[in-house]
């Protein structure tokens, strides 16, 4: 019973992040009803049931027939099973708090960039925001976040600095600077570090692997491998203490 709650309540959730991900990219109010993104439509609220209507309207609007995009029950589930997760994993109701926020402005940034190549700073500083204040509150080890998020942030930086003498150009954004600043916030300072380099071997397989290695003036979104790394890296951390082997 529980479970089932747990993660219809994750469902609805993650189609919050859907309403995000769609509406702060492009500046529309996140406050005004779900309408068809294609007839603009208003949509009906049974039409609106997390992953249940994408299935039973077999994936098609029922206003003007258009596609409805795979995404969004994908967005739905995954978050779902990252608030299963938050919920099993936590120590208290704050800890289950944290990561449930943790993994919602993850999947939301791993969505905006991937489509738009930027990351509102809304995310990342909230991002931020919540690592600091809830480290600050709940660890003794409070100086090791809070180098984690100036880390985070030089990483980027210094890496930027080199990329721009030596290639003459733009690597990444500061939007990237904010998420590894979040990212060092909320994980702390060893596994900041090792999220950078686990993004960039993750974006390097991709690159091999989606056959761009012939057009590296391709821009790719490096803020979703970010995020890739840094979920999974928080999920492995609760089992294996990872700051443990660098201490
Ligand atoms: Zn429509």
């Amino acid at each position: 019973m529980n479970f089932i709650f747990i993660f219809i309540l994750g469902l609805c959730f993650g189609s919050f992040i859907n309403v995000l991900i769609y509406r702060v990219p492009i500046g529309l109010s996140i406050l005004t009803s779900s309408q068809c993104v294609y007839c603009k439509k208003k949509i009906l609220i049974f039409d609106n049931i997390p992953v249940l209507s994408f299935l039973l309207l077999k994936g098609r609007a029922r206003c003007c027939g258009k596609k409805i995009k795979i995404q969004y029950p994908i967005v739905e589930f995954i978050f779902a099973l990252s608030f299963i997760y938050s919920f099993y994993f936590s120590n208290d109701i704050f800890n289950f708090i944290f990561l449930s926020i943790f993994f919602f402005i993850l999947t939301a940034i791993f969505f905006i960039d991937w489509q738009h190549l930027i990351i509102p700073h809304v995310f990342s500083w909230s991002l931020i925001a919540i690592g600091l204040i809830y480290n600050f509150i709940f660890n003794q080890e409070i100086l090791d976040y809070l180098f984690g998020a100036i880390l985070g942030a030089l990483l980027v930086l210094i890496t930027n600095g080199i990329y721009f003498v030596t290639k003459k150009k733009q690597g990444m954004g500061m939007g990237d600077v904010f998420l590894l600043s979040g990212i060092g916030g909320c994980l702390g300072l060893v596994i900041c570090f090792i999220s950078f380099f686990w993004a960039s071997i993750l974006a390097t397989f991709y690159i091999i692997f989606s056959g761009q290695l012939s057009n590296l003036q391709a821009k790719i979104a490096f803020g979703s491998f970010l995020c890739l790394a840094a979920a999974s890296l928080m999920i492995i951390n609760n089992f294996y203490s990872l700051s443990n082997f660098f201490y």
